[in-house]
């Protein structure tokens, strides 16, 4: 998510997918990310915590998807979370799997 507008009314892409990347963005390896908010995929690898699930929702996420929401670790959150775009095709679905219309894709 990102600071926008649209984002802080939304939270989708934080309840959707599993929010992995590589273990070094947390906190212990040098990177942002604080360690307790992960969790391990592999020897390479870390997720967000609560995003590896059936029903996935990161716990650095407050609020409820679709109303008002906001990242708890916002400054620190790691690089797919910088990375996904609105409008974007993995946005578009994140929001359809929680109901929300599809937004108009904002220009680079
Ligand atoms: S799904 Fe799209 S609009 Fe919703 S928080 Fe993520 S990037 Fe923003
Ligand atoms: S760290 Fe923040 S932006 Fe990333 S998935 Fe979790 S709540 Fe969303």
């Amino acid at each position: 998510m990102s600071a926008d507008s649209a984002c802080m009314e939304c939270g989708a892409c934080c309840a959707s997918f599993r929010v992995s990347f590589y273990w070094a963005e947390a906190e212990d390896g040098g990177g942002t990310v604080p360690v307790a908010m992960t969790e391990k995929v592999d020897s390479f690898h870390r997720c967000m915590r609560g995003t590896w699930s059936a029903a996935p929702r990161c716990a650095a996420l407050q609020g409820e998807v679709g109303r008002k929401v906001a990242c708890g670790i916002y400054a620190q959150r790691p690089s797919p979370c910088r990375e996904v775009a609105q409008g974007s095709v993995q946005c578009q679905r994140a929001r359809a799997r929680h109901g929300l219309p599809a937004l108009v894709p904002v220009p680079a």
